[in-house]
Order: structure tokens, then sequence, then C-alpha cells
């Protein structure tokens, strides 16, 4: 990933205006250092006029840059995190499931979008204020040596000491501020997770459960908010404190050196605006320091984004277009830290031919699929496509020529043509909808306000379970795949629907290589082969004619219960 973006016109231009922008408030006590100079007691003098004109100007002015460098400081960070977004996200996308394993919906979100944010606030105001409010202190201190050595003198420390405070007291919020920002992406995880369960979480009467994690995630997190609050405001509040002793220090001084002779009403008039204006510049920068603080946590938590890569090996070769042969060769799997899930699976399916894999729940049947999709490696053993070792093959390429349905397709909140098509635009329109006639949304598809242009929200295109899974299949039909992977194709339709879609299904894996999963046997009744998963190993693999021909085998007890009644 590239850094924050930035337009390098912009920021030369945002520099140049930055110094202009703090003459007007260095210059004004000079001013006014001469207006009340130059003016007796009971009448202002003519040279009086010209310098009040002047005030009134720099004031215009000022006003003038502070606006300019604002509208050019927002550009600058909107694009700038703009473009951090984008590549968040497509970092995001590239990644594999254990990537989302480690991160909730909500902590993306928070990452994603809150953090980025937060790191466009410095660039946009931040880092531009800090060296505007640097420029500034440095210039009261110039301008009190100009206006008289022993103000100089004097500051000069006063300001040194700020410094040392700043630099000392830098980071000492961190923790606390990174413990606050952590719980609180918890919570949005919590919230974000528990609104989608709504339903379930109402139906099943978990509401006061539901409740009561959430107080207790609120609890922490309130207490959590208050100790980063409280370390951050320490350093304001001493800041604050020597200030204010600078302003008494300046009024001890002007008021010494006036009774001296050694300094005009103006004079010490003028020392005493630069002693208050110190101020600002000073608790300022403290302010911006915690936003940097703020920043760097942020920063810290995005690079942890972007630094996990979960993506498996690309290789350099591509399939052969004439062999898709499926060959497991003593494949064994488990999932990150934990048990074996498959265990020495091995079996070989020719090109065009299609096998089942039917099994117990949990017995590793989507496992074997997310294995053939190269969603996660084999942990021993190989798997072979045409020959070739997947983990030798480009990934691109790989699924380029491998449809896979899972077993839970996800609808997305996009037309119902970007549904089927999944953004490809050279998919035309007739084939997306002859793909939903294909497995009987054909009366569905009619019926929508909009047809394929109609958005698939609850309350313009309503789906059923059963039709969402239709609809995932319409995502399989539109490719031309060599190696099909279905899970579950079938699960929640009814006997009839599902009678319909066999034919269709039966048409597209003609001539392709296929592996179905399913519970439900119907669909099954055209396949050539028969793998059976018990505890994630072969308990039984052969050609269905000859499985369905032994009444003993495992695929005949299976078969015998699990014939839907029809
Ligand atoms: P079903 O018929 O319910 O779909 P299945 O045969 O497809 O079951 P798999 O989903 O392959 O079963 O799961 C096999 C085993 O792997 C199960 O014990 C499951 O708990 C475990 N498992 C599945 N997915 C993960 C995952 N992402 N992380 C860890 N373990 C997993
Ligand atoms: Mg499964």
């Amino acid at each position: 990933m590239r850094n924050l973006w930035i337009n390098p016109g912009r920021a030369v231009l945002i520099g140049a205006l930055l110094p202009l922008s703090v003459v007007p408030q260095l210059l004004a006590p000079e001013l006014f250092r001469r207006i009340i100079d130059s003016s007796t007691f009971t009448a202002p003098s003519s040279s009086t006029w010209p310098l009040a004109v002047g005030y009134l100007l720099l004031a215009l002015v000022g006003q003038g840059l502070t606006l300019g460098l604002t509208y050019l400081t927002t550009r600058l960070a909107a694009t700038a995190t703009t473009q951090l977004r984008e590549e968040l996200v497509e970092h995001a996308l590239r990644q594999e499931p254990a990537f989302f394993r480690r991160f909730t919906p909500g902590e993306l979100v928070e990452r994603v979008d809150g953090d980025s944010g937060r790191l466009g606030e410095i660039v946009s105001g931040v880092l531009v204020d800090i060296v505007a409010q640097l420029l500034l202190a440095v210039g009261v201190i110039a301008a009190l040596f100009y206006l008289d050595w022993r103000f100089g003198l004097l500051f000069t420390p006063f300001a040194i000491a700020m410094a040392t405070l700043l630099s000392r007291q830098t980071g000492r919020a961190l923790p606390h501020v990174a413990a606050e920002r952590k719980i609180e992406a918890e919570v949005v995880g919590f919230i974000d997770e528990q609104v989608s369960g709504a339903d379930d979480i109402r139906a099943n009467g978990a509401t006061p459960a539901v409740r009561q994690s959430l107080w207790a995630l609120l609890d922490t997190s309130s207490e959590k908010g208050r100790r980063a609050a409280e370390m951050s405001a320490r350093w304001p509040a001493t800041i604050q404190g020597l200030s204010a002793l600078s302003v008494v220090a300046a009024l001890a001084l002007g008021g010494w050196l006036h009774s001296m002779g050694l300094a005009t009403v103006g004079t010490v008039f003028a020392a005493l605006s630069y002693a208050t204006l110190i101020r600002f510049p000073l608790a300022r920068l403290t302010l911006r320091i915690q936003d940097v603080e703020n920043a760097a946590v942020s920063l810290h938590r995005l690079d942890e984004l972007r630094l996990m890569e979960t993506r498996v090996d690309d290789g350099p070769t591509t399939l052969r277009p004439d062999d898709s042969a499926v060959v497991f060769d003593d494949v064994s799997f488990a999932y990150e830290g934990g048990p074996e899930v498959l265990s020495g699976l091995s079996f070989r399916l020719p090109t065009g031919q299609t096998m089942a894999v039917v099994g117990q729940t949990g017995s590793g049947k989507s496992t074997l699929l997310g294995l053939l999709f190269r969603r996660f490696d084999p942990t021993r053993g190989t798997i072979r496509i045409g020959g070739q070792d997947l983990r030798d093959l480009n990934v691109r390429a790989l699924r380029d020529r491998v449809t896979y349905i899972p077993q839970s397709g996800r609808l997305l909140a996009t037309t119902v043509r970007n549904n089927v098509a999944l953004f490809d635009e050279r998919v035309n329109d007739l084939r997306v909808e002859s793909a939903l006639r294909t497995v009987g949304l054909g009366p569905w598809l009619d019926q929508l306000p909009m047809g394929l242009d109609t958005a698939l929200k609850p309350q313009d295109a309503p789906m059923s379970l059963g039709q969402t899974q239709l609809l995932n299949l319409a995502r399989a039909l539109i490719t031309e795949p060599s190696v099909v992977l279905l899970d579950e194709p079938s699960a929640m339709l009814d006997p009839h629907t599902e009678r319909h879609l066999k034919l269709a299904l039966a048409r597209f894996l003609r001539g392709r290589t296929a592996i179905v999963v399913s519970h439900r046997l119907d669909i099954l009744d055209g396949v050539d082969w028969v793998l059976v998963l018990d505890d994630g190993r072969a308990a039984e693999f052969g050609e269905r004619s000859v499985l369905a021909a032994e009444p003993a085998s495992r695929f005949n007890t299976l078969t015998a219960v699990g014939r839907s009644p029809s």
C-alpha cells in the first residue's frame, strides 16, 4: 500500500500560505502599540487613523488566509482519505477467509472508516495547524525581543519550559487512547452482529442476555474512556497554569520598566498582548499533539490491518483446457489450531464426470470444496486438477475455471443483474435473464418492478431462502467453468422446485467435472461417482452404479434414509 496520497501542488500552496497566515496575528499587538503611543489621552493624533485602517485590513487579510488554508487542507484530506479507504477495501477484498476470522465486520468498519478518517483529519487540519502554531510561538518570542530585549529574555525560558513539557508528555496517554479505541470497536462489532441476528435473538428470548452483555461492554468502554480522558486532560491543564504565570510575569516586568521610564504604555500593552497570545499556540499545540497521538494509534491499527496478508501463495501455471480430472492424494486438513477435519483423503474424479459427496453434518464436505477452490491449502498431501498441483497454479486463473457456489450464498445490496453477474460487464442481460429462468426464478423476475434493475432490498424484491439459493445457482450458470463445486444446491427447496432444478443442473454439468455436496439424495441421481465422508475420512468411494447395486454399501444405507418423500 502506498502512503497517504498528497496532491503536491496543493501541498506547496499550503506551505506558502502557512507562514503568511500567522503574520496578521503577530503584527496586531505591534499596531496597537503604535496606535496607543501615537495618541494622547484626550484625542487620537493624525497618524492614528491610518494605523487603525491598517489594523482593519490586517484582520481582513488574516480571515481570508485562514479561509483559503481551510479550503485547501480539507480538499487535500478528502482526496487522501478516499485513496486510503479505497486501498484498504481493496486489500480486504483480496484476503482469504482467515483474515475475516481475525477482523469482524464491525472492526473492519471502524478501521476503514474511523481510523482513515482520523488520519485524514491529521493531514487536513492538524499537521498544518501544528506548523502554524509553532511559527506563531517563535514569532511571538521574536516580537517580544523586538519590543524590548528584557521581555524576550524573560519569555524565552518560559517557552522552552513549555516545549520541554510538551515533548516529555507526548505519548503518555497513548496506551489509554488505544485501549479506548479497541473497546469502542468491540462495541460497534457487537452491535453490528446482534442487529443482523435481531430476529433470532428476539425469537429465542435472548434479548435480556444480549442486553446484559452490551451493558457490560459499555461499562468497560466508559471506564476506559474516562481513564483516557483523564490522562489526556492533565497536560493542557499544566500548560494553562504556566500560561497564566506568563501573563503575570509580563505585567510585573512591564510595570517595572514603565515606572523606570524604560517602556511606553504602548510597549507594556503590546508585551501583555504577546504574553496573552503565546498561550494560544501553546495550548493549541497540546491539543494537536493529542490528535497526533490518536492518529498514531489509528496508523498502528491500519498497519495491523494492511500487514495481515492471508493470501495463498500464487503459482505461475494455468489449468490445461482439456484435462480437469480432480485428484486428492492422501489429503489432510486442519483449520488454524484446530483438530484434523479431513484425514488421509484420496480419490480420483475423471474429467467431465460428476461426484457426489455425502456424509453427516460436520464430516468435512464443505471443507473439501473449500480446498479445491483454494480458500485454504491442505496441511498434508496434494490436490491436483488436470495433473497440476493446486499450489503451482495461479489463483486467479484457477478461479476463472472453477465455479464454486458455497453453502450459504450471500446476496449483495445491489441490482438483481449485479447479484447474478457479480459486476462482470461482459455478461449481457439476456444471459442473466436466461440463467434466472433456468433455475426457476422466471415468475419471480416477472413481477419485479424494474426487472433486472431492481435493487435486492427486502422492500423491493423480497426473497425466500429457497429463492436466495436459486439466485446463487444462477450465478454458476452464467459461467463457463471446467470444474463446478456445488455445496448443498437444493437444501432449501421444495421437492417440486428441486426436480425442476435437477434437470437444469444436469444440463449445466454435462461435460464438466463437478462435485456436488448434498444431504438430499434425489438431486444426486445422475452422478457418476460417490464419496461417503465419515468424520473427515473416506468411508466409501466408488461408481454410483456399483455402490447402488451393493445392498450393504454405506451409500445404500444413506439412500434408504435420505431419500425425500415425494
Ligand atoms: P454440513 O453438512 O453441516 O455442511 P460439512 O460436512 O460441510 O457439514 P464442514 O463445514 O466441512 O462440514 O466442517 C467440518 C469440520 O470443520 C466441523 O467439525 C467444523 O466444526 C469444522 N470447521 C468448519 N469450518 C471451520 C472454520 N472456519 N474454522 C474452524 N473449524 C471449522
Ligand atoms: Mg457444509
